[in-house]
């Protein structure tokens, strides 16, 4: 663990295990998994779930793409999960960052790259550039059923974030997709098949179930603590649904044991 942080401090970089108090950090970061956050550490949405800084951002680091590669070889990381804060004070919403970044972590190693991506305010453009970029796995999260958008996910739109995911199967059919919803936010279990069903008809192939914990006292608070035996059926039945992958946990983060995720995909 000491390895990854000193890593990640050395080259200056910003990871989602950190900046969202992520549960699962010590296991991950001692089996040399990191999630790294691009594009700052500061962004420009209010989601009532999530302990991300909000406020002024700063200046895209031009040189950051070659540094997520270097922390990615360094760490001898075999899957390079990249996410990046929304940047919605720039026009393509970090699409460039993101495409130079996947380049970049490509050239330097033989991981196989998965990106969790902003909606990029529906920009398809935007979108269009990171598909370019041939990631491994394109992942973008739900996070909650349309209904807590409001209070969860503000200034995000749920039909949105169908459309992205559906973006991706229109110009990249054998892309994989990947999605993920939080469960303890006040939704019902009908209005997350709901979800999970619209995802299965924009063609998502992997999905991460997951239990939402408040990270500080300014948060939304957990309205209830789903049993870990509740996550267990949740799963199987979605997994009837026809997704090709299916996480439901506790402690279930949508970078969680993505590697195996992804390689699991593809044997199935
Ligand atoms: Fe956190 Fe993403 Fe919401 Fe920003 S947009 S506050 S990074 S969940
Ligand atoms: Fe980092 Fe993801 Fe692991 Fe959490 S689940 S510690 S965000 S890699």
């Amino acid at each position: 663990m000491a390895y990854t942080s000193d890593t990640i401090a050395d080259l200056k970089l910003n990871t989602v295990c950190e900046s969202a108090k992520c549960p699962n950090r010590t296991e991950c970061w001692s089996h040399k998994t990191a999630t790294l956050m691009i594009a700052g550490n500061v962004c420009t949405r209010p989601c009532g779930f999530c302990s991300i800084d909000k406020g002024k951002t700063e200046q895209l680091e031009i040189d950051e793409p070659q540094r997520v590669a270097e922390a990615a070889a360094r760490l001898g990381l075999e899957h390079v999960v990249i996410t990046s804060v929304t940047r919605d004070d720039l026009p393509d919403g970090g699409a460039e960052h993101w495409y130079q970044t996947v380049l970049a972590v490509r050239e330097r190693t033989d991981a196989s790259i998965e990106v969790l991506t902003p909606d990029f305010r529906g920009n398809v453009a935007a979108i269009d550039r990171v598909i370019e970029a041939k990631p491994d796995v394109f992942n973008h999260n739900t996070e909650t059923v349309p209904r807590l958008y409001h209070r969860v996910r503000r200034n995000a739109e749920y039909q949105r974030t169908l459309d992205l995911l559906a973006r991706v199967k229109e110009i990249e059919p054998d892309m994989p997709t990947k999605s993920g919803i939080m469960l303890g936010l006040g939704e019902s279990i009908d209005e997350v098949l709901e979800v999970c069903a619209d995802l299965r008809k924009v063609g998502c192939d992997m999905l991460t179930v997951g239990q939402y914990l408040q990270p500080t006292q300014e948060h939304l608070p957990v309205e209830r603590y789903i049993p870990p035996e509740e996550f267990d059926s949740l799963g199987e039945l979605l997994r009837t649904m026809g997704f090709g992958l299916v996480a439901s946990g506790p402690f279930v983060r949508s970078s969680y044991h993505a590697g195996e995720m992804s390689d699991a995909l593809k044997k199935s």
